[in-house]
């Protein structure tokens, strides 16, 4: 069955109402307070981006009823405006259903989409899937050997005479260890893994930890084995420089215990090995054990199908146009298939792997270097490949109109209020958190505080917790992770202050160690977010119509109770049905602008979204407000 199909014949599974409305009966006057009752939907799927009206569909609710909905959480999106998946699993939630984050229905169009679909294809067709190489990274403090280890590496394996040609750096390049190919990512550190990851794609299936055996652990080996370990990537630690005389393994095996990587040598998991980049000692015995990992990992792929991958790396080239380096992660990619990459698309001309031969096609985990394509993609950019050139050119124009529909910026749910809403849930609950201290000395109680926090069925988990201001590797980790940054005497620094407005981060600063326990202990119970209840704040009574030039029709009323506010919400009710809901867009004591009209007074009403006022309908004024649970 295709996936097509099966998501089709899914999305009708939540069909049923429930969610804030109120019964056609109530004809209730005078302010009252009503609770949202809200009958328990079921598990939806939602896709990592979806158009508004879908969502309304397979929540089984009308598009008004999620818009509004959309608007309470500070999103203000039309029908056709395609809202992020956190944004609409906050309205699924809403209405009590379950989100389930999944692949999209009809195309794939992000790298975690196409992901998840090719895992679903691949369970199908398990016969098809074979071992793959693994993708490497290097992470490690600066000056600790990254580039010295990537570029010793490949040169071993130069100076062997596996490679054959002159090394070209095209993002990343493969070696030959027992006959097994090994692919290096070449951009190091964990800015470069966790923006990858930040933007959707896998950066890497195993990550290699480079500490110096003279200089120890440090602050940026602490941060990359906390990115590592956020992406639940394996790690291997390579102990360089032992050809240092004031090298000290045994130092630094003892440092990488306390901070939890425990190597095999005490029991632990984690394979460590003495090396040095600079003579080549250990060089082969670091490659051994990344096959080692990389066979328990049992990475898999499917070469029969068509390419998915990530754009490692883009320039464009004077005589050649633009030259795009792709890391091919499922299925086989063909000279003459016609990719897409972010937006840019086009038939692949030539294929050239890392030692500048011309290849006719890359299997899995092989990066490449490609021309023809049309334009410049981005580093990060996930890559589809496509039967044909009229396929790849819809899924590009689909993908283009999705960027110009989507609101420039959608709100993020507040991460603490998010989880509050999800209180009481039968899911396992986490709060994923990046904590930011001011001393050294505060890491440790801060960490403690909000761990003890943790229930069976609600987890406190710390990525990462580190002294120092708030920077923009803290960020990116939050987003790649969806986490909470909490600064603990600290402030974020400009750069990762607007990083964290545009990508939606939200930070947390306390000074005082128990507003910032108290605060997630209540978002934990479920007392944070206050529920919104509608208080209803009058009505008026339609007594006559009157149309305003072109601009449509103006509703001439009577406050009968209550008052009537600009800018508040409104429903129109004609017979006891809600026939149209949206703000009150103009109020007019006569031919002035009113801030708010009150019982025994007329005024001139018109509603955003409706344009059919009839003598005797009901204008109901009412707002949400929020009450603590
Ligand atoms: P990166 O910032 O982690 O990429 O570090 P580099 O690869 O630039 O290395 C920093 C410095 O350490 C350079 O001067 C290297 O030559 C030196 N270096 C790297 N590996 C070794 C090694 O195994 N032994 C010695 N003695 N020096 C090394």
């Amino acid at each position: 069955m295709s996936p097509q199909r099966r998501y089709a014949s899914r999305s009708g599974g939540g069909k049923r109402r429930s969610g804030p409305r109120r019964s056609a009966e109530d004809t209730s006057q005078g302010p009252v307070v009503q609770e949202v009752a809200r009958p328990p939907g079921g598990p939806v799927h939602v896709p990592d981006t979806i158009a508004v009206s879908e969502l309304a569909s397979r929540l089984g609710l009308s598009g008004i009823e999620v818009i509004k909905q959309l608007m309470r959480n500070g999103v203000m999106a039309s029908l056709t405006q395609v809202v992020d998946f956190d944004t609409a699993a906050l309205v699924a939630r809403d209405f009590n259903f379950q989100p389930v984050r999944k692949a999209v229905a009809e195309k794939p169009h992000d790298l975690h989409a196409v992901h998840e679909q090719a895992q679903l294809e691949s369970m199908e067709e398990t016969a098809t899937l074979v071992p793959r190489p693994p993708v490497v990274t290097i992470l490690g403090h600066v000056d600790h050997g990254k580039t010295t280890l990537l570029d010793a590496i490949r040169k071993t394996k130069v100076a062997e005479g596996e490679a054959g040609g002159i090394t070209q750096h095209i993002g990343a390049y493969q070696v030959m260890e027992r006959g097994r190919p090994i692919t290096f990512l070449d951009t190091p550190g964990h800015a470069a893994f966790t923006a990858m990851r930040a933007r959707g794609a896998r950066g890497a299936d195993i990550a290699v930890l480079v500490v110096a055996a003279d200089d120890g652990i440090m602050p940026q080996t602490i941060e990359a084995m906390d990115h590592a370990r956020a992406a639940g990537v394996p790690i291997i630690v390579a102990i360089n420089k032992v050809d240092k005389p004031e090298a000290d393994v045994n130092r630094v095996k003892t440092q990488l215990t306390e901070h939890s990587l425990v190597l095999e040598e005490f029991g632990g998991q984690v394979i460590g090995v003495p090396l040095s980049a600079k003579t080549g000692q250990g060089i082969s015995d670091l490659l051994d054990n990344i096959l080692v990992v990389a066979e328990v990992a049992e990475l898999k792929a499917n070469p029969n199908r068509p390419a998915l991958g990530v754009i490692v790396e883009a320039h464009v080239d004077r005589h050649r146009g633009p030259v795009a380096s792709i890391l091919v992660q499922n299925g086989t990619l063909h000279v003459g298939d016609t990719i897409v990459a972010g937006e840019a698309w086009g038939r692949i001309k030539a294929l050239y792997d890392d030692a500048g031969r011309r290849v006719r096609e890359a299997p899995p985990s092989m990066p490449v270097e490609a021309l023809g394509l049309s334009t410049l993609p981005q580093a990060g950019d996930s890559v589809v490949a496509f039967a044909d050139d009229k396929e790849a050119r819809e899924f590009v124009q689909k993908r283009q109109r999705e960027r110009e529909l989507r609101p420039a910026y959608v709100a993020r749910a507040p991460i603490l209020e998010e989880l509050a809403q999800q209180a009481g849930a039968a899911q396992m609950r986490e709060l994923p958190l990046i904590i930011k201290t001011d001393v050294q000395g505060s890491i440790e109680p801060v960490k403690n505080a909000v761990e003890r926090l943790s229930t069976p069925d609600t987890r406190v988990r710390v990525l990462h917790a580190a002294a120092g201001s708030i920077n923009e590797s803290d960020i990116l980790l939050a987003v790649a992770s969806h986490a909470l940054v909490v600064g603990f005497n600290v402030q974020p620094q400009q750069g990762a202050r607007s990083m964290a407005a545009a990508e939606g981060v939200e930070i947390r600063v306390y000074s005082i160690i128990y507003n910032l326990v108290d605060e997630i202990e209540a978002a934990l119970k479920g007392m944070l977010t206050p529920a919104s209840k509608e208080v209803v704040d009058g009505h008026a009574e339609v007594r006559a119509v009157f149309t305003l030039g072109k601009r449509g029709k103006v509703a001439g009323c009577y406050v009968t109770d209550g008052k009537i506010v600009r800018n508040g919400q409104a429903r129109l009710k004609r017979g006891g049905k809600v026939i149209a809901e949206g703000p009150v867009e103009s109020l007019k004591r006569f031919k002035d602008d009113a801030r708010e009209v009150t019982t025994g007074l007329e005024c001139g009403i018109t509603i955003a979204g409706a344009n059919d006022y009839a003598v005797g309908d009901i204008i109901e004024a009412f707002r949400m407000q929020q009450v603590p649970r």
